[in-house]
C-alpha cells in the first residue's frame, strides 16, 4: 500500500502537488474553461491539505506547448477559477508566470498556511517530459513534501510525476489513492466471479491487457472491433469487418491460453452488421458469428446482450474497458449502452477504465452507479496490463 497525504504530518509545511488540470477551453480563445471536472475532482485533496495548516503549490501540464512558453496554453485562467473556489479572508491564491526560477522560488517561500500558488504550465519546459533531474530538483526546491494526485499522467516518468519524488517525501493524493485501490485491488484481489469486458477498435492496442486479465479473471468478454480478429482466428467469415491480419495469430494464442487456463473467453454470438461504415448504412442483425461478404460487424446483437447481462448478474467484480460497437453512431450504440446499464443495475464492484467506456457511461447518465470510474485512459490500461506505473512505484509505501 502506498502512503497517502493522510499518513504524514503536513502541518506548517509547504506541499507541492502534481494535479491534472489539463482542462478544455472555449474554441474562441476567450480563456473560458468549458469543463471544470478535473479541477473539481482534485478539490478534496486540495482542501484537506489547506485544512491541515499547510501551504500548497499546484503544478500541471495543459495541452501540448512543445517545450516552450505559449500563451494559448497558459494556466492563468485556472488560477482565476481557483481563486473563486478557494479564496477566503485568511488566505491568498497566487499565480506564478513560470514553474521554476528565482521569482517562483521567492513566491513559494513567502507562502503562509492556507495560501495556494499555481505554477505556469510544466510543459513550457522540455525538461519536464525528459524527466530532467536538474529541472525536477528545481521543482522540489519549492516545497517540503510532494503529493501526486494526477493518475492520468502516472504512466509517464516525467520530472513532475517521477523525478521530483526522488527528492522529497512523496505520497498519493485522494484521487490517486482511489485509483490504486480500485484498479489495483479489483485486479489483484478480486471478489469472484471476476468478469472483464474488453472492447474497442483494435487487438493490437490491448494485447497485454487481454493476456494479463486472462490470468486473473473468471470470464473475459471480448467485443467491439477487436472481436472480428478473434472470429478470423476461429476461421469464421468476417466480411469487411475491422480485422488486424497481423494479429490473427495473437488472437489464436489468446484463445489457446484461455483453453489451457480453463477460462471462459466469451465472444459475441450474434451481430449487427452494415454494408458500410456509416450510421445510415443498410443494417441487418444476423443470428450468428458468420459475417457475409460485403458486410461488416458494427455492434453486438440481442442474444449477445442478453448473455452478457446474465454473466454480469452473477459477477462480483466487473472491469470494463472499450465500447462493444461503433457507439458514436446511434445505429450501433445499443450494445455498449446495454452493457453500461447492466453493470449499473448489478451490485458488483464495477471499475470502468478510461476513454470511450467512460464517455458512454456519462452519456447514459449512469456514472454515479459505478464503483469507480478511472480518470486516466492510458494509465488505467497500463494498470490493467499489470505494469508498474513510474509515478506510483516511486511513492512511499505504508
Ligand atoms: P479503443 O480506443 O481501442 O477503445 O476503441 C474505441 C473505438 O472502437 C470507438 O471509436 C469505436 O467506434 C470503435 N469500435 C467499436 N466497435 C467497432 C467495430 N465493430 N468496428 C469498428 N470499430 C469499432
Amino acid at each position: 500500500m502506498k502512503k497517502s497525504v493522510k499518513d504524514i504530518d503536513i502541518k506548517g509545511k509547504r506541499v507541492i502537488m502534481r494535479v491534472d488540470f489539463n482542462v478544455p477551453f472555449d474554441k474562441e480563445g476567450k480563456g473560458i474553461i468549458t469543463d471544470t471536472t478535473r479541477i473539481d475532482s482534485a478539490m478534496p485533496t486540495i482542501k484537506y491539505i489547506l485544512e491541515q495548516g499547510a501551504s500548497l503549490i499546484l503544478m500541471s501540464h495543459l495541452g501540448r506547448p512543445k517545450g516552450e512558453p505559449n500563451p494559448s496554453y497558459s494556466m492563468k485562467p485556472i488560477s482565476v477559477y481557483l481563486n473563486e473556489k478557494l479564496k477566503t479572508s485568511d488566505n491568498n491564491i497566487y499565480f506564478a508566470n513560470d514553474c521554476i526560477g528565482e521569482d517562483v522560488k521567492k513566491l513559494a517561500l513567502s507562502l503562509k498556511a492556507g495560501d495556494v500558488l499555481l505554477l505556469e504550465n510544466l510543459r513550457y519546459h522540455k525538461e519536464e517530459e525528459k524527466n530532467d533531474a536538474a529541472f525536477a530538483a528545481e521543482l522540489a526546491s519549492l516545497a517540503d513534501i510532494y503529493v501526486n494526485d494526477a493518475f492520468g499522467t502516472a504512466h509517464r516518468a516525467h520530472a513532475s510525476t517521477e523525478g521530483i519524488a526522488h527528492k522529497l517525501p512523496a505520497v498519493a493524493g485522494f484521487l490517486m489513492e482511489k485509483e490504486i485501490e480500485y484498479l489495483g485491488d479489483a485486479v489483484a484481489n478480486p471478489q469472484r466471479p471476476f468478469v472483464a469486458i474488453i472492447g474497442g477498435a483494435k487487438v493490437s492496442s490491448k494485447i497485454s491487457v487481454l493476456e494479463n486479465l486472462l490470468e486473473k479473471v473468471d470470464v473475459l468478454i471480448v467485443g467491439g472491433g477487436m472481436a472480428y480478429t478473434f472470429f478470423k482466428a476461429e476461421n469464421h467469415s468476417v466480411g469487411t469487418s475491422l480485422v488486424e491480419e497481423e494479429h490473427v495469430d495473437t488472437a489464436k494464442k489468446i484463445i489457446e491460453k484461455a483453453k489451457s487456463l480453463n477460462k471462459n473467453l466469451y465472444l459475441p454470438v450474434d451481430n449487427i452488421i452494415a454494408d458500410k461504415f456509416d450510421n445510415n448504412a443498410n443494417i441487418k442483425t444476423i443470428p450468428n458469428d458468420e459475417i457475409p461478404d460485403g458486410w461488416m460487424g458494427m455492434d453486438i446483437g440481442e442474444k449477445t446482450i442478453s448473455e452478457i447481462n446474465n454473466i454480469i448478474k452473477l459477477a462480483k467484480t466487473v472491469v470494463w474497458n472499450g465500447p462493444l460497437g461503433v457507439f458514436e453512431m446511434p445505429s450501433f450504440s445499443k450494445g455498449t449502452f446495454a452493457v453500461a446499464k447492466a453493470i449499473a443495475e448489478s451490485d458488483c464492484i464495477s471499475v470502468i477504465g478510461g476513454g470511450d467506456s467512460v464517455s458512454a457511461i456519462n452519456k447514459a447518465g449512469l456514472s454515479d452507479k459505478m464503483t469507480h470510474i478511472s480518470t486516466g485512459g492510458g494509465a488505467s490500461l497500463e494498470f490493467l496490463e499489470g505494469k508498474e506505473l513510474p509515478g506510483i512505484v516511486i511513492l512511499q509505501d505504508k
